[in-house]
């Protein structure tokens, strides 16, 4: 029988029948993994802990001729804190949301496993701002996916902008110059610098981070228009922050968001 192992962190799932569920996990191994899990929905089942977003476990995986199923689960992680602040789960639930739409399916990319791990772990153990780690999260993203936007050279002449007074960050591209057309918003040296550094920390690294208020909101408004001009699925992904966020009182649990999110 055609049985796999894969240690991989549950992004999205969406119900069916009575007490079944869909899963997408992203596996170390093979990308993005869907998978049926039958019956995870009844209090009794083996699987009822495991079928939830952000756990991370390794799954044995049933790849007959039809859809993928789990027949097993060792959960290693839930990030459950995570779920028990709404600031910290609206923010994993975009960096979920955004590794689905980003890990290709039977293809690995350990670079983008290795942030998620690590941004979820700090995100439930951590003691630094979400919304810092998230900026970090973004740009470390973009980069790991190939997106990476200029933050030391102007996107369109490429000169080096590092000592530049004047200097727009375009959601095409990233950094501009004053010499050339300009585009989007003035953006400060000490948010550049601040991109830059985040670029360079190593995955462990992250929760270094920390924004004032005013450098916070520059680089959160440079790569929320960036991801959403230059990603395919990135306005869709903020919406799910946005939502989140909009509409604090009617999330009740998370576990409705979680679903509420899926189409
Ligand atoms: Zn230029």
């Amino acid at each position: 029988m055609p049985v796999i192992c894969v240690d991989g962190i549950v992004t999205r799932y969406a119900n069916y029948r009575e007490s079944d569920r869909i899963l997408s996990i992203f596996t170390i191994d093979r990308g993005r993994l869907d998978a049926k899990a039958r019956g995870c929905r009844k209090p009794q089942s083996p699987l009822v802990n495991a079928c939830q977003p952000f756990v991370f476990g390794q799954f044995e995986i049933y790849t007959g001729k039809e859809r993928a199923t789990i027949n097993a689960c060792e959960v290693k992680e839930t990030f459950y804190p995570i779920r028990e602040d709404y600031e910290r789960f609206s923010i994993g639930s975009v960096m979920l949301r955004l590794c689905h739409d980003a890990a290709p399916e039977n293809e690995p990319n350990e670079a983008l496993f290795s942030l998620l791990y690590h941004a979820l772990s700090f995100l439930s153990y951590g003691v630094s701002n979400p919304k810092d780690l998230f900026c970090c999260f973004l740009v470390r993203f973009l980069n790991v996916t190939g997106y990476r936007p200029a933050v030391t050279t102007c996107a369109q002449c490429g000169r080096d902008i590092r000592n530049d007074a004047i200097v727009r960050f375009s959601p095409r591209g990233g950094a501009t110059c004053a010499a050339c057309p300009q585009q989007g918003q003035p953006v400060s040296k000490t948010a550049l610098e601040g991109m830059r550094r985040m670029l360079v920390l190593e995955d462990t690294q992250m929760d270094r981070v920390k924004l004032s208020d005013g450098v916070r909101t520059e680089i959160s408004e440079c790569l929320a228009a960036y991801t959403k001009t230059t990603l395919d699925f990135g306005e869709r992904a903020f919406s799910v922050l946005e939502n989140a966020m909009r509409q604090p009182e009617t999330a009740g649990t998370t576990e409705s968001t979680a679903h509420s999110e899926q189409d």
